[in-house]
């Protein structure tokens, strides 16, 4: 199974988690073999692009067998490095970020977020969801080493110049939840998530174009 992971398409690499989360209940549940019809059923993704997916992974279908549910999990478990934990940290300890926190995202894949900044007084020193809040002025000392991930909840003016910081400080992934576009370099990967946007493009959605 040596597959060259640069070859693997962005929009591919981006299914990955979602392919590999239902495997993993499929193979607790006791099942060897799953068709792409039976997963295409299960992501809301089409038969045919899971089927060109998985062949980027080497796993080739058999007619009337579909895929082998244990490759099809090794192949994932590798690529997405689950055998590690990834350290996560999150700045912004607001209604999203304190969410966040308490939510067991091991539970699911295998990141961690290991500590929180945020500039507010009331929050610093406490811990939420055992994950100790420091303050931002201190983000550069008390930065956790081998952390390559933030989540960036802060208002939207704070976002540009607190991932100028976390890049310095090591940081390789920013999942942007402000409405702010960051400028970063070309190394360093941005994914934002608009919740105001997305919300609104679902009722758009909606709206234009309901299902019969
Ligand atoms: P949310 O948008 O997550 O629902 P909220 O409405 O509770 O949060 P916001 O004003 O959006 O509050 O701020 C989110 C968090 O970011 C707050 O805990 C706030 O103290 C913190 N914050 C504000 N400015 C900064 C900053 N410059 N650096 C770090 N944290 C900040």
């Amino acid at each position: 199974m040596n597959i060259d992971q640069s070859k693997i398409p962005q929009a591919t690499a981006k299914r990955l988690p979602l392919y590999y989360r239902f495997l993993k209940n499929l193979h607790s549940s006791g099942k060897q073999r799953v068709s792409s019809a039976e997963l295409s059923d299960a992501v809301k993704v089409d038969s045919a692009t899971i089927r060109r997916d998985f062949s980027y992974f080497g796993a080739l279908g058999k007619k009337g067998y579909g895929y082998n549910v244990n490759y099809l999990l090794s192949f994932f478990r590798k690529t997405l490095d689950q055998d590690e934990v990834t350290n996560v940290i999150l700045i912004g300890v607001g209604n999203l970020g304190t969410a966040f926190l308490h939510y067991n995202f091991t539970k699911n894949n295998n990141t961690q977020i290991i500590a929180a900044f945020d500039v507010d007084e009331q929050k610093i020193g406490t811990e939420i969801g055992e994950v100790p809040v420091f303050h931002l002025d201190e983000l550069e000392e008390r930065f956790p080493a081998d952390t390559p991930v933030a989540i960036l909840t802060v208002p939207a003016p704070a976002a540009q110049s607190i991932s100028d910081r976390l890049i310095e400080c090591g940081v390789k992934g920013i999942l942007n939840f402000t409405p702010a576009r960051l400028s970063v370099p070309d190394t360093i990967r941005i994914h934002h998530i608009d919740l105001a946007v997305e919300l609104q493009s679902l009722v758009y959605f909606l709206k234009h174009y309901p299902n019969e």
